[in-house]
């Protein structure tokens, strides 16, 4: 794990070759309720996405963790993805979140 700001600075631990945060900076700078960010690659949760489909909620589990489906973001532009990938997808999850009614929105 590696701890920095949300300038993406001050960082502890030891980084890896495939360390991934800016994405996850812009979120943090979007959403003040944010507490932590787990990302993963579930093989069901890439499913969905491949499929480019939000995941439904189908049951008490997942509602207690969100209220409503877990959305699937549109593509990112080859213009996002050629100038800052990581950037483009936290910009991107963030324009897909602020895009759904606050009442299904938690953060
Ligand atoms: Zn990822």
């Amino acid at each position: 794990m590696v701890v920095v700001d949300l300038d993406g600075k001050g960082g502890r631990g030891k980084p890896a070759a495939f360390l991934r945060y800016q994405d996850h900076l812009v979120l943090y700078r979007s959403f003040e309720g944010i507490r932590g960010i787990c990302h993963t690659h579930s093989a069901h949760a890439v499913a969905w996405a491949q499929a480019r489909r939000g995941i439904p909620c189908l049951g008490t589990t997942h509602a207690d963790q969100t209220a409503g489906e877990i959305p699937c973001t549109a593509m990112i532009s080859a213009e996002a993805l050629a100038k800052d990938y990581e950037l483009g997808t936290g910009e991107l999850i963030v324009e897909t979140f602020k895009a759904r009614s606050p009442s299904r929105c938690r953060w």
